[in-house]
């Protein structure tokens, strides 16, 4: 659905230059929920905005349902234009406008006729679940609420796809997730992609099919999440399992601190206690969870193996034979 080529973007402002985007090439399959995950600064916005051509890449090719949008006249441009829809973190609602009439605006200015704005605005209205706030204003919603208007509001031209700039980040966990099972029941229902940036790793968790995670202007890693979870040494495992690895324990001399993780598994399977019968080493459990990462379970496990080296580096192979991708994380 997007494809990035060679993605390069300098602001220039009094005499200085900042290299937002650097070199970045992605692809975004339809269909999916792709993320963008980045801390602040990271050059997420300006990837987003350049999708849609708010911002113009200073170099590059920006591929959107197999068309160059960077050619494209400005006629043209907005027929592109009107397949995508947007929605943001400060939800970017007409105040003076009630909740039906916000959803209205786009159909208004599209020329559509009064009836079918009405059908469709009850429609829309419906799959967001506000059908009993059609005429409360955006002042009288809360933040979840405001954001199923902003995303009624974003689909009502039945886009492509859909551009999420940080939707979810002015809202809490709870609401966070039920606007999150909202795109992805839209995501699943109308075969909508959508492009998402964040800078939360609960997003990417919940949420996300596939990931680029961006530092600096540039592309460091891009894949389907699961299966960046599943690699040892990405950098998506790393920022996931960043607050996991800083346990303070004191590994000791005989010992390697493992971690293990469990991918759609069952986490019942006695591996541990076959690890501690079949070699001659000890396991001692350090940590373990589980949680729900694309709709997967994945248990992780921090366990220290004690033993001779050729027994734990058995053990280790053992390990990573049975498919838990054990990443050593520290020796004694
Ligand atoms: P993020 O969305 O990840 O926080 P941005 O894309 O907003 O990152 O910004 C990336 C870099 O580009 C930052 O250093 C920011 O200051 C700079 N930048 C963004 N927009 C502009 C602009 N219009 N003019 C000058 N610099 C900008």
């Amino acid at each position: 659905m997007i494809e990035l080529k060679d993605l390069t973007k300098v602001f220039r402002q009094n005499g200085q230059e900042t290299v937002a985007l650097r070199n970045v090439s992605l692809r975004v399959p339809k269909g999916e929920i792709f993320g963008i995950l980045g801390q602040s600064g990271a050059g997420k916005s300006t990837l987003i905005r350049c999708v849609n051509l708010l911002e113009r890449p200073t170099s590059g090719e920006v591929w959107v349902d197999g068309r160059e949008i960077t050619r494209l006249s400005p006629a043209e441009l907005r027929a592109v234009r009107r397949e995508m829809g947007m929605i943001f973190q400060q939800f970017n609602l007409f105040d003076s406008r009630t909740v039906a009439g916000n959803v209205a605006y786009p159909l208004e200015v599209a020329g559509w006729p009064r009836q079918r704005i009405n059908e469709r605005v009850a429609e829309l209205l419906a799959l967001v679940g506000l059908s009993d706030k059609a005429g409360a204003y955006p002042a009288q919603l809360s933040g979840g609420q405001k954001q199923r208007v902003g995303i009624a509001r974003a689909l009502a031209l039945g886009p492509k796809l859909l551009l999420s700039d940080e939707a979810t980040s002015a809202l809490d966990p709870d609401t966070t997730r039920s606007v999150l099972d909202l795109l992805r029941e839209i995501n699943r229902r109308l075969g909508l992609t959508i492009l998402l940036i964040t800078h939360q790793m609960e997003v990417v968790k919940q949420v996300c099919d596939s990931v680029a995670i961006l530092e600096e202007g540039q592309l460091v890693e891009q894949g389907r999440v699961l299966e960046l979870v599943g690699r040892p040494g990405s950098r998506l495992r790393q920022l996931l399992y960043e607050p996991f690895r800083d346990t303070g324990f004191h590994v000791s001399p005989q010992g390697v601190l493992v971690a293990l993780f469990f991918v759609g598994q069952s986490a019942e399977e006695p591996l541990i206690s076959s690890v501690v019968r079949n070699f001659q080493v000890d396991a001692n459990i350090v940590q373990g969870a589980v949680e729900r990462i694309a709709g997967t379970t994945v248990g992780r496990l921090l366990v220290e193996l004690t033993g001779r080296p050729e027994d734990v580096q058995a053990a280790l192979q053992y390990l990573e034979a049975r498919g838990v991708s054990p990443e050593v994380i520290q020796r004694g």
